[in-house]
């Protein structure tokens, strides 16, 4: 039986809601595990991911895969998606219709996965989620509060590798690290704490003298 996140992923295979149908190869739905607690939305599929089909598997994606390295975690323990699900042509910017398109898919997902934490990756997604047109830089660096959830918006990896690009040292991949290491707080303690181990004593019919001390049969 198809779980209802695979149902509206297939479903979400054959849109046409906007005009960017026309130009993808394949929509990029989304990747990883369906029980996350945490999610991780990006921009928009860029040229690799149009092709294979999967979320952050070009240049952004590997540095995301180490920033989840840093912290312990693999692709395969988050959700991972994008605020658009099909690539833009020549990697523009997504538009204000194609993002309002898409975002039932995107709502579906949150509520299927059910994260406890959201991480937004640049601009396009943390304006679309939280609302507002305050961009990343003035946002990052706190949390907000998402759906009952925790929402921490970080750069996009893109811009982390741009800035390292231009040999200017990489304060955005330094941001980005430190909104990881904030993550990993997060999610420590959200952590149910595990229960006190029993106290060492005397057990039920553990009496002197009743025959249960080693070696005696
Ligand atoms: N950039 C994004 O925002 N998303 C991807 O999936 C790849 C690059």
């Amino acid at each position: 039986m198809p779980t209802e996140l695979e149902l509206l992923a297939a479903e979400a295979a054959t849109c046409t809601r906007c005009r960017l149908h026309e130009s993808r190869t394949q929509v990029v739905f989304g990747q990883g595990s369906p029980t996350a607690e945490v999610m991780f939305v990006g921009e928009a599929p860029g040229f690799h991911e149009d092709k294979q089909g999967l979320p952050f598997v070009g240049p952004s994606g590997q540095l995301l895969n180490r920033l989840l390295a840093g912290i312990g975690l693999r692709r395969e323990d988050v959700y991972i998606c994008n605020t658009v699900k099909s690539r833009p042509p020549n990697n523009r910017d997504p538009q204000a219709d194609e993002i309002a398109a898409c975002r039932p898919w995107l709502d579906g997902q949150i509520r299927l996965v059910d994260p406890n934490v959201v991480v937004t990756l640049g601009n396009f997604a943390a304006k679309t989620l939280l609302g507002t047109a305050t961009g990343i830089t003035r946002l990052r660096g706190r949390t907000y509060p998402f759906q009952g959830r925790v929402l921490l918006p970080t750069f996009h990896p893109a811009a982390a590798l741009r800035a390292e690009r231009g040999g200017r040292g990489s304060p955005t991949l330094q941001g980005m690290e430190e909104d990881f290491q904030h993550l990993a707080k997060l999610l420590a303690e959200l952590r149910p704490s595990p229960p006190p181990s029993p106290e060492p004593g005397p057990e039920a019919g553990d009496t002197p003298g009743d025959g249960d001390q080693p070696g005696l049969f």
